[in-house]
């Protein structure tokens, strides 16, 4: 199956309300024009430098989406253009952030990364900690950030029930999360081999990198 291929099964297979992102990562801008020529420009990526280093040679109207561990020093590479940071887990990235996106006169959208796996090696908030964020005087200070919601990570398994829990998990925290911030209408979960159950769950936003590319060359990524 070529790209163009991979990308109508997937777009059939899931709900318009969904919005799909294409996970990039590792893939050359060659293999990425594939999808965007088939009409696709929502790409996600997992480090900054590759980002930008496929946002300096790919056409301008590709959103690009950083679903990886961000480090604070690299955030003033991608405030020029990045579309969404997926994976905040910090006050201090988000402040961060908030600084890089005034120098450049933008508004940055971001979700918060929650930990939801069995895996201690993911990263992500406790929803205690996502409180505590919120709760803070300098997070409501910053004007150059705005919060559109949670992204999460189920355990790599195979057992669709404990996956399925930690989706319904999310779920619940966006539910609660929107109480106290009422405009938040982005919940990000799900990947190639989860997505569907994802979306039973409530996510209007999946991460698709190898059903859509193919397997990547190295693991880890
Ligand atoms: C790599 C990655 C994906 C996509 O994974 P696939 O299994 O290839 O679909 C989704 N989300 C994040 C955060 C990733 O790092």
């Amino acid at each position: 199956m070529t790209v163009k291929e991979n990308l109508h099964k997937i777009k059939n297979d899931i709900p318009d309300t969904v919005t799909l992102v294409a996970v990039s990562k590792t893939k050359s801008p060659e293999v990425i024009m594939e999808a965007y020529q088939a009409g696709h420009i929502v790409f996600g990526e997992n480090k900054i430098q590759e980002m930008v280093g496929k946002w300096e040679v790919l056409p301008k109207d590709i959103q690009w989406h950083m679903i990886g561990h961000v480090q604070r020093n690299k955030v003033k590479y991608m405030a020029p253009f990045v579309s969404l940071i997926h994976s905040v887990d910090s006050l201090r990235l988000l402040k961060e952030i908030d600084r890089q996106a005034q120098k450049n006169q933008r508004v940055i959208d971001c979700l918060f990364q929650i930990h939801i796996a069995e895996e201690s090696t993911k990263f992500g908030l406790s929803e205690q900690e996502l409180q505590e964020i919120i709760e803070d005087n300098e997070f409501q200070q910053l004007r150059h950030i705005n919060i559109k919601g949670l992204m999460g990570m189920a355990t790599f398994t195979d057992d669709m029930v404990q996956v399925r829990q930690e989706f319904r998990h999310l779920k619940g925290v966006f539910e609660r999360l929107k109480h106290k911030i009422p405009e938040i209408d982005i919940l990000s979960m799900g990947m190639s081999g989860d997505y569907e159950t994802a979306i039973e769950e409530g996510s209007n936003m999946v991460r698709i990198g190898s059903s859509i590319f193919g397997m990547r060359n190295y693991p880890g990524n």
